[in-house]
Protein backbone atom coordinates (compact mmCIF):
# COMPACT_ATOMS: atom_id res chain seq x y z
CA UNK A 1 0.00 0.00 0.00
CA UNK A 2 1.59 3.69 -1.15
CA UNK A 3 1.72 6.28 1.60
CA UNK A 4 -1.65 7.78 0.52
CA UNK A 5 -3.68 4.81 1.02
CA UNK A 6 -2.29 4.10 4.19
CA UNK A 7 -2.64 7.05 5.84
CA UNK A 8 -6.50 7.03 4.28
CA UNK A 9 -7.25 3.47 5.62
CA UNK A 10 -5.68 4.54 9.30
CA UNK A 11 -7.55 7.47 9.08
CA UNK A 12 -11.04 5.90 8.53
CA UNK A 13 -10.03 3.32 11.70
CA UNK A 14 -9.33 6.40 13.59
CA UNK A 15 -12.38 8.79 13.01
CA UNK A 16 -14.53 5.84 11.47
CA UNK A 17 -14.73 8.07 8.06
CA UNK A 18 -13.23 8.83 4.89
CA UNK A 19 -11.08 11.99 5.24
CA UNK A 20 -11.87 14.79 3.20
CA UNK A 21 -8.19 14.35 1.01
CA UNK A 22 -5.14 13.72 1.71
CA UNK A 23 -1.83 16.02 1.28
CA UNK A 24 1.95 15.88 1.23
CA UNK A 25 4.86 18.57 2.16
CA UNK A 26 8.19 17.44 2.04
CA UNK A 27 11.62 18.13 4.25
CA UNK A 28 14.24 19.95 2.45
CA UNK A 29 18.15 20.08 2.35
CA UNK A 30 19.88 22.95 1.60
CA UNK A 31 22.55 23.40 -1.23
CA UNK A 32 24.17 26.73 0.03
CA UNK A 33 23.17 29.63 2.32
CA UNK A 34 23.52 28.87 5.91
CA UNK A 35 22.71 31.14 8.94
CA UNK A 36 21.57 33.38 6.03
CA UNK A 37 17.56 33.43 6.72
CA UNK A 38 18.05 35.56 9.19
CA UNK A 39 20.53 38.36 8.25
CA UNK A 40 17.80 39.04 4.94
CA UNK A 41 20.27 37.33 2.99
CA UNK A 42 19.87 34.35 0.56
CA UNK A 43 19.31 30.68 0.57
CA UNK A 44 19.38 27.66 -2.01
CA UNK A 45 17.19 24.64 -0.56
CA UNK A 46 15.87 21.82 -2.61
CA UNK A 47 13.00 19.71 -2.02
CA UNK A 48 13.63 16.24 -0.72
CA UNK A 49 11.23 12.60 -1.92
CA UNK A 50 10.95 12.31 1.96
CA UNK A 51 7.54 13.70 2.71
CA UNK A 52 5.28 14.75 5.81
CA UNK A 53 1.48 12.87 4.59
CA UNK A 54 -2.02 14.13 5.96
CA UNK A 55 -5.15 13.06 5.50
CA UNK A 56 -7.87 15.43 6.69
CA UNK A 57 -11.25 16.29 7.09
CA UNK A 58 -13.35 19.54 8.53
CA UNK A 59 -14.82 19.72 12.07
CA UNK A 60 -17.53 22.60 12.96
CA UNK A 61 -17.20 22.12 16.84
CA UNK A 62 -14.44 24.29 17.16
CA UNK A 63 -11.96 20.70 18.49
CA UNK A 64 -9.17 19.48 16.99
CA UNK A 65 -8.15 15.74 16.72
CA UNK A 66 -4.38 14.94 16.10
CA UNK A 67 -2.61 11.81 15.31
CA UNK A 68 0.97 10.66 14.46
CA UNK A 69 1.39 6.90 13.08
CA UNK A 70 5.06 7.29 14.11
CA UNK A 71 4.74 8.44 17.78
CA UNK A 72 3.64 6.08 20.44
CA UNK A 73 -0.08 7.14 22.14
CA UNK A 74 0.38 10.15 18.94
CA UNK A 75 -3.08 10.64 19.87
CA UNK A 76 -4.83 14.40 21.39
CA UNK A 77 -7.29 15.93 21.34
CA UNK A 78 -7.47 20.16 21.98
CA UNK A 79 -10.49 22.45 22.03
CA UNK A 80 -9.43 25.62 19.63
CA UNK A 81 -10.03 28.26 22.36
CA UNK A 82 -7.77 26.57 24.49
CA UNK A 83 -4.33 26.68 21.91
CA UNK A 84 -1.97 28.90 23.56
CA UNK A 85 1.81 29.79 22.65
CA UNK A 86 4.04 27.74 23.62
CA UNK A 87 1.96 25.49 26.54
CA UNK A 88 2.92 22.17 24.29
CA UNK A 89 6.48 20.77 24.23
CA UNK A 90 5.41 17.54 22.33
CA UNK A 91 4.99 17.19 18.62
CA UNK A 92 1.03 18.15 19.13
CA UNK A 93 2.99 21.83 18.79
CA UNK A 94 3.45 21.57 15.04
CA UNK A 95 0.06 20.76 14.10
CA UNK A 96 -2.05 22.78 16.49
CA UNK A 97 0.13 25.58 15.88
CA UNK A 98 -0.57 26.55 12.60
CA UNK A 99 -4.60 26.10 13.14
CA UNK A 100 -3.62 28.62 16.30
CA UNK A 101 -1.50 30.97 13.50
CA UNK A 102 -4.46 30.93 11.17
CA UNK A 103 -7.12 31.66 13.53
CA UNK A 104 -5.26 34.22 15.17
CA UNK A 105 -4.85 35.75 11.44
CA UNK A 106 -8.11 35.76 11.70
CA UNK A 107 -9.17 32.74 9.29
CA UNK A 108 -12.11 30.70 9.81
CA UNK A 109 -10.81 27.55 11.02
CA UNK A 110 -13.30 25.76 12.63
CA UNK A 111 -11.67 22.02 13.77
CA UNK A 112 -10.46 19.24 12.23
CA UNK A 113 -9.68 15.22 12.36
CA UNK A 114 -5.76 15.37 11.30
CA UNK A 115 -4.33 11.87 10.59
CA UNK A 116 -0.18 12.13 9.80
CA UNK A 117 3.14 10.13 9.24
CA UNK A 118 5.92 11.47 7.77
CA UNK A 119 8.93 9.98 6.38
CA UNK A 120 11.65 13.01 6.85
CA UNK A 121 13.66 11.86 9.16
CA UNK A 122 13.07 13.82 12.65
CA UNK A 123 15.80 16.14 14.22
CA UNK A 124 18.56 15.09 11.26
CA UNK A 125 18.21 18.49 9.78
CA UNK A 126 16.03 17.92 7.39
CA UNK A 127 13.07 20.12 8.38
CA UNK A 128 10.69 17.49 9.77
CA UNK A 129 9.10 20.06 11.56
CA UNK A 130 8.58 22.46 8.56
CA UNK A 131 6.82 19.12 6.26
CA UNK A 132 4.37 18.91 9.29
CA UNK A 133 3.56 22.87 9.65
CA UNK A 134 3.14 23.34 5.86
CA UNK A 135 1.45 20.08 4.83
CA UNK A 136 -1.31 20.75 7.87
CA UNK A 137 -1.66 24.50 6.95
CA UNK A 138 -2.10 23.28 2.96
CA UNK A 139 -4.62 20.90 3.94
CA UNK A 140 -6.62 23.50 5.79
CA UNK A 141 -6.06 26.14 3.53
CA UNK A 142 -7.69 23.77 0.52
CA UNK A 143 -10.14 22.44 2.90
CA UNK A 144 -11.62 26.15 4.49
CA UNK A 145 -10.90 27.91 0.74
CA UNK A 146 -8.56 30.63 2.71
CA UNK A 147 -7.40 31.16 -0.58
CA UNK A 148 -3.61 31.97 0.57
CA UNK A 149 -0.61 31.98 -1.36
CA UNK A 150 2.28 29.50 -0.71
CA UNK A 151 4.59 32.04 0.42
CA UNK A 152 1.97 33.09 2.95
CA UNK A 153 1.36 29.76 3.95
CA UNK A 154 5.35 29.66 4.13
CA UNK A 155 5.52 32.46 6.66
CA UNK A 156 2.04 31.36 8.58
CA UNK A 157 4.11 28.13 9.47
CA UNK A 158 7.17 30.28 10.56
CA UNK A 159 5.15 32.03 12.88
CA UNK A 160 4.02 28.70 14.44
CA UNK A 161 7.65 27.60 14.53
CA UNK A 162 8.52 30.96 16.45
CA UNK A 163 5.80 32.17 18.19
CA UNK A 164 3.81 29.09 19.16
CA UNK A 165 6.48 26.43 19.21
CA UNK A 166 9.00 28.98 20.56
CA UNK A 167 12.15 27.90 17.98
CA UNK A 168 13.36 30.64 16.72
CA UNK A 169 14.00 29.60 12.88
CA UNK A 170 13.79 31.47 9.73
CA UNK A 171 11.65 31.83 6.79
CA UNK A 172 13.83 28.89 4.44
CA UNK A 173 12.46 25.51 5.80
CA UNK A 174 8.81 26.42 5.43
CA UNK A 175 9.34 28.17 1.92
CA UNK A 176 11.33 25.28 0.45
CA UNK A 177 8.43 22.49 1.68
CA UNK A 178 5.77 24.87 0.28
CA UNK A 179 7.31 26.28 -2.79
CA UNK A 180 10.28 23.82 -4.17
CA UNK A 181 9.57 22.42 -7.84
CA UNK A 182 10.58 18.97 -8.69
CA UNK A 183 13.96 19.04 -10.88
CA UNK A 184 14.78 22.50 -9.10
CA UNK A 185 16.68 24.49 -6.30
CA UNK A 186 15.04 27.09 -5.09
CA UNK A 187 16.98 30.45 -5.05
CA UNK A 188 15.23 32.70 -2.75
CA UNK A 189 15.81 36.04 -1.16
CA UNK A 190 14.70 36.17 2.49
CA UNK A 191 13.90 39.91 2.64
CA UNK A 192 11.40 40.33 -0.19
CA UNK A 193 10.49 36.37 -0.28
CA UNK A 194 11.55 36.61 -4.24
CA UNK A 195 12.14 33.42 -6.05
CA UNK A 196 13.70 31.43 -8.80
CA UNK A 197 13.31 28.06 -9.87
CA UNK A 198 16.92 27.29 -11.01
CA UNK A 199 17.17 23.74 -13.16
CA UNK A 200 19.05 21.29 -10.50
CA UNK A 201 18.83 18.14 -12.36
CA UNK A 202 22.03 16.12 -11.41
CA UNK A 203 21.23 12.77 -12.79
CA UNK A 204 20.86 14.02 -16.02
CA UNK A 205 24.66 15.53 -15.91
CA UNK A 206 26.22 12.45 -14.73
CA UNK A 207 26.30 12.96 -10.65
CA UNK A 208 24.47 13.00 -7.38
CA UNK A 209 23.89 14.65 -4.59
CA UNK A 210 23.87 12.18 -1.22
CA UNK A 211 22.53 13.04 2.15
CA UNK A 212 24.74 11.89 4.90
CA UNK A 213 22.96 11.78 8.65
CA UNK A 214 25.45 11.73 11.00
CA UNK A 215 22.54 10.91 13.88
CA UNK A 216 24.34 13.47 16.29
CA UNK A 217 21.32 15.84 17.67
CA UNK A 218 23.21 18.41 20.15
CA UNK A 219 21.26 19.11 23.12
CA UNK A 220 22.18 22.70 23.28
CA UNK A 221 22.17 23.66 19.61
CA UNK A 222 18.74 25.85 20.19
CA UNK A 223 20.69 28.11 22.90
CA UNK A 224 23.84 28.06 20.44
CA UNK A 225 21.41 29.02 17.33
CA UNK A 226 20.30 32.23 19.09
CA UNK A 227 23.91 33.07 20.08
CA UNK A 228 24.30 33.16 16.82
CA UNK A 229 21.69 34.80 15.69
CA UNK A 230 22.08 38.02 18.68
CA UNK A 231 25.47 37.73 17.72
CA UNK A 232 24.93 38.82 13.79
CA UNK A 233 21.92 41.26 15.10
CA UNK A 234 24.47 42.64 17.00
CA UNK A 235 26.84 42.86 14.16
CA UNK A 236 24.55 44.48 11.79
CA UNK A 237 23.62 47.44 14.21
CA UNK A 238 27.42 47.95 15.20
CA UNK A 239 27.41 48.62 11.30
CA UNK A 240 24.77 50.68 11.03
CA UNK A 241 22.70 48.34 8.70
CA UNK A 242 18.99 46.93 8.81
CA UNK A 243 20.39 43.34 8.05
CA UNK A 244 24.14 41.61 7.30
CA UNK A 245 22.45 40.90 3.88
CA UNK A 246 22.69 44.99 2.96
CA UNK A 247 27.00 44.70 3.28
CA UNK A 248 28.26 44.19 0.10
CA UNK A 249 30.93 41.38 -0.54
CA UNK A 250 32.69 44.29 -1.86
CA UNK A 251 32.93 45.97 1.06
CA UNK A 252 32.97 43.12 3.80
CA UNK A 253 36.95 43.98 4.15
CA UNK A 254 35.96 47.82 5.69
CA UNK A 255 33.15 46.42 7.66
CA UNK A 256 35.78 43.81 9.43
CA UNK A 257 37.90 46.96 10.25
CA UNK A 258 35.09 49.00 11.33
CA UNK A 259 34.56 46.13 14.09
CA UNK A 260 37.79 46.40 15.54
CA UNK A 261 38.49 44.23 18.56
CA UNK A 262 34.61 42.77 18.66
CA UNK A 263 36.44 39.12 17.49
CA UNK A 264 33.17 37.02 17.87
CA UNK A 265 31.05 39.22 15.81
CA UNK A 266 33.51 39.68 12.93
CA UNK A 267 33.44 35.84 12.23
CA UNK A 268 29.71 35.45 12.27
CA UNK A 269 30.08 38.93 9.89
CA UNK A 270 32.47 37.22 7.72
CA UNK A 271 30.45 33.73 7.31
CA UNK A 272 27.20 35.80 6.83
CA UNK A 273 28.90 38.11 3.80
CA UNK A 274 30.98 35.34 2.45
CA UNK A 275 28.09 32.67 2.39
CA UNK A 276 25.15 35.55 0.67
CA UNK A 277 27.78 35.72 -2.36
CA UNK A 278 28.56 31.87 -2.32
CA UNK A 279 24.82 31.31 -3.21
CA UNK A 280 24.89 34.01 -5.67
CA UNK A 281 27.86 32.05 -7.02
CA UNK A 282 26.41 28.89 -6.94
CA UNK A 283 23.28 30.29 -9.29
CA UNK A 284 25.04 31.86 -11.64
CA UNK A 285 27.60 28.62 -12.32
CA UNK A 286 24.27 26.32 -12.34
CA UNK A 287 22.26 29.28 -14.71
CA UNK A 288 25.41 28.92 -17.26
CA UNK A 289 25.54 25.08 -16.93
CA UNK A 290 29.00 24.53 -14.92
CA UNK A 291 27.38 22.20 -12.39
CA UNK A 292 30.80 20.56 -11.12
CA UNK A 293 32.48 23.84 -9.92
CA UNK A 294 29.75 24.70 -7.27
CA UNK A 295 31.87 21.80 -5.81
CA UNK A 296 34.71 24.21 -4.44
CA UNK A 297 32.17 26.65 -3.01
CA UNK A 298 30.28 24.24 -1.07
CA UNK A 299 33.42 23.33 0.68
CA UNK A 300 34.79 27.15 1.40
CA UNK A 301 31.07 26.99 2.69
CA UNK A 302 31.89 24.14 5.51
CA UNK A 303 34.98 25.75 6.10
CA UNK A 304 33.38 29.32 6.94
CA UNK A 305 30.89 27.02 8.53
CA UNK A 306 33.18 24.97 10.91
CA UNK A 307 35.76 28.07 11.49
CA UNK A 308 34.12 31.12 11.60
CA UNK A 309 30.19 30.11 12.72
CA UNK A 310 31.66 27.20 14.30
CA UNK A 311 29.09 25.35 14.47
CA UNK A 312 30.36 22.24 12.93
CA UNK A 313 30.89 19.28 14.72
CA UNK A 314 33.54 16.03 14.84
CA UNK A 315 31.10 13.98 12.93
CA UNK A 316 30.31 16.49 9.88
CA UNK A 317 33.81 17.18 9.04
CA UNK A 318 34.98 13.85 9.12
CA UNK A 319 32.01 12.98 6.36
CA UNK A 320 33.31 16.50 4.82
CA UNK A 321 36.86 15.25 4.77
CA UNK A 322 36.57 11.76 3.82
CA UNK A 323 34.15 12.43 0.82
CA UNK A 324 37.00 15.12 -0.45
CA UNK A 325 39.43 12.43 0.15
CA UNK A 326 37.82 9.96 -1.82
CA UNK A 327 37.71 12.15 -4.89
CA UNK A 328 33.69 13.92 -3.91
CA UNK A 329 33.38 17.03 -5.79
CA UNK A 330 32.04 18.73 -3.15
CA UNK A 331 30.30 18.32 0.45
CA UNK A 332 29.50 20.71 2.98
CA UNK A 333 27.29 20.50 6.56
CA UNK A 334 23.87 21.71 6.20
CA UNK A 335 21.08 22.91 8.06
CA UNK A 336 21.27 24.69 11.78
CA UNK A 337 24.65 22.71 12.93
CA UNK A 338 26.00 20.58 15.66
CA UNK A 339 25.05 17.46 13.94
CA UNK A 340 22.47 16.96 11.74
CA UNK A 341 23.56 15.92 7.81
CA UNK A 342 26.05 16.72 5.46
CA UNK A 343 25.84 17.00 1.63
CA UNK A 344 28.07 15.32 -0.61
CA UNK A 345 28.70 15.98 -4.45
CA UNK A 346 29.76 12.85 -6.32
CA UNK A 347 30.35 11.68 -9.62
CA UNK A 348 27.45 8.96 -10.47
CA UNK A 349 30.48 6.39 -10.23
CA UNK A 350 31.86 6.91 -7.10
CA UNK A 351 28.61 6.82 -5.24
CA UNK A 352 29.69 3.65 -3.57
CA UNK A 353 32.91 4.33 -3.04
CA UNK A 354 32.74 7.33 -1.50
CA UNK A 355 29.59 6.03 0.60
CA UNK A 356 31.51 2.96 1.95
CA UNK A 357 34.73 5.28 2.71
CA UNK A 358 32.49 7.43 5.00
CA UNK A 359 31.05 4.64 6.81
CA UNK A 360 34.66 2.82 7.14
CA UNK A 361 35.55 6.00 9.18
CA UNK A 362 32.86 6.35 11.06
CA UNK A 363 33.28 3.08 12.17
CA UNK A 364 37.40 3.52 12.85
CA UNK A 365 36.26 6.35 15.20
CA UNK A 366 34.27 5.09 16.90
CA UNK A 367 30.58 7.71 15.87
CA UNK A 368 27.44 5.86 15.51
CA UNK A 369 27.26 4.52 11.94
CA UNK A 370 25.80 7.43 9.54
CA UNK A 371 22.57 6.91 6.77
CA UNK A 372 23.31 7.75 3.66
CA UNK A 373 21.04 8.43 1.07
CA UNK A 374 20.65 10.15 -2.67
CA UNK A 375 18.42 12.90 -2.75
CA UNK A 376 16.59 13.62 -6.05
CA UNK A 377 15.21 17.54 -6.11
CA UNK A 378 11.58 16.63 -5.64
CA UNK A 379 8.24 18.35 -5.66
CA UNK A 380 7.09 21.09 -3.03
CA UNK A 381 3.59 20.31 -0.84
CA UNK A 382 0.80 18.80 -2.93
CA UNK A 383 -2.80 17.65 -2.56
CA UNK A 384 -2.78 14.19 -3.61
CA UNK A 385 -6.40 13.25 -3.07
P1 LIG B 1 14.01 18.89 12.12
O1 LIG B 1 13.01 19.88 11.63
O2 LIG B 1 15.42 19.25 11.75
O3 LIG B 1 13.68 17.48 11.76
P2 LIG B 1 13.01 19.77 14.65
O4 LIG B 1 13.49 19.60 16.04
O5 LIG B 1 12.79 21.13 14.14
O6 LIG B 1 14.01 18.95 13.72
O7 LIG B 1 11.63 18.99 14.49
C1 LIG B 1 11.52 17.65 14.96
C2 LIG B 1 10.22 17.51 15.74
O8 LIG B 1 9.12 17.50 14.81
C3 LIG B 1 10.10 16.21 16.49
O9 LIG B 1 10.69 16.32 17.77
C4 LIG B 1 8.59 16.03 16.59
O10 LIG B 1 8.05 16.82 17.63
C5 LIG B 1 8.11 16.62 15.27
N1 LIG B 1 7.95 15.55 14.28
C6 LIG B 1 8.72 15.25 13.23
N2 LIG B 1 8.23 14.20 12.53
C7 LIG B 1 7.10 13.82 13.17
C8 LIG B 1 6.11 12.79 12.95
N3 LIG B 1 6.22 11.93 11.94
N4 LIG B 1 5.07 12.71 13.82
C9 LIG B 1 4.98 13.56 14.85
N5 LIG B 1 5.86 14.54 15.09
C10 LIG B 1 6.91 14.67 14.29
MG1 LIG C 1 12.92 21.93 12.21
Amino acid sequence: MGAEQQVRADFVELYGAEPEGVWAAPGRVNLIGEHTDYNDGFVMPFALPHTATAAVSRRTDGRLRLHSADIEDGVAELRLDDLTPESDRAWTAYPAGVVWALREAGHPVTGADIHLTSTVPSGAGLSSSAALEVVVALALNDLFELGLARWQLARLCQRTENVYVGAPTGIMDQTASACCEAGHALFLDTRDLSQQQIPFDLAAEGMRLLVVDTQVKHAHSDGEYGKRRAGCEKGAALLGVDALRDIAYADLDAALERLGDEEEVRCLVRHVVTEDQRVERVVSLLKSGETRAIGPVLVEGHASLRDDFRISCPELDLVVDTALAGGALGARMTGGGFGGSAIVLVEAADVDTITKAVEEAFAAAGFTAPRVFEAVPSAGARRLA
